[in-house]
């Protein structure tokens, strides 16, 4: 059982994610537990206050060390700064490790609970992640309001690793970045109709031969569009006719 402890200014953002597949699958089969805490109740009298202006100026609000910590204690029943000894602690930030596939297989593989730190507004105070953390997780180069749509992402990528989560295993081995298609995105898949506004479907998905559907989908598995030194864009669908056919 892994157990996702997450802080946020926004709990409501979880309410819909523990009861969607495989998320909630991962949790009926108690392979998951999902933890969602209101850094609010921690922040401090008389208004509940969890941030405050920075230190040196400048725009925006920095949420509190000390709250974060109150939250930690309060939640885990230990010294805030031990917290991350036995536990997985992330702050979500956007200057934090890339969150890829293989930090997603790492996560779920790790043998310890997740504990993930959402901010909002300017960030949390730079202690945070020096004093009570593991270390960040970025989910790209771009900034987002808040963490909460980070975590999701975070905690969903995590839960499909888990075996069984998916119903079907053989769905995680030849998924896009996998080790089964050596890190390349999926080849394309296509189902009815037949064909749609003048596009048919490959023929050699219908021919029934298995050994050329197979050679088909190596081949039109494509790199990955994050590698470092990829091009940049993936390129447009346009509905297959410019893939590669295999012999
Ligand atoms: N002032 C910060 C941005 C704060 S954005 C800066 O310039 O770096 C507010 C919060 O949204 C952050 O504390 C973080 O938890 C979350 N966030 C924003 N973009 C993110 C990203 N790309 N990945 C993960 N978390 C992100």
């Amino acid at each position: 059982m892994k157990r996702f402890d997450i802080f946020t200014l926004v709990p409501e953002a979880f309410a819909w994610f523990v009861d969607q597949h495989p998320v909630s699958t991962a949790i009926s089969s108690g392979a998951a537990a999902i933890h969602v805490h209101n850094l609010r109740e921690y922040g401090l009298p008389p208004h509940h206050e969890v941030d405050d202006t920075p230190y040196g100026g400048g725009p925006g609000m920095v949420t509190r060390v000390d709250v974060v910590a109150a939250a930690l204690e309060d939640v885990f029943g230990e010294s805030a700064t031990r917290v991350r000894e036995t536990r997985d602690v992330y702050v979500l930030a956007p200057g934090g490790r890339p969150f890829d596939h293989d930090l997603s297989l790492e996560l779920s593989l790790s043998g310890r609970d997740l504990v993930l730190l959402c901010g909002r507004f300017e960030g949390f105070d730079a202690r945070v992640e020096a004093l009570l953390a593991t270390g960040s997780i970025s989910i790209g180069p771009y900034v987002l309001a808040g963490g909460e749509v980070a975590a999701l992402a975070v905690v969903e990528a995590v839960v499909r690793h888990f075996p069984g989560s998916l119903g079907n295993t053989d769905s995680m081995l030849e998924e896009s970045f996998s080790e089964g298609l050596q890190g390349m995105v999926e080849y394309p898949h296509y189902t009815r109709p037949r064909e749609f506004a003048g596009v048919e479907v490959p023929a050699v998905l219908v021919s029934g031969d298995h050994a050329a559907i197979t050679r088909w989908r190596r081949a039109n598995a494509r790199p990955s569009p994050w590698e470092r030194g990829a091009s940049g864009h993936p390129p447009t669908n346009t509905g297959g006719s410019d893939r590669n056919e295999a012999k």
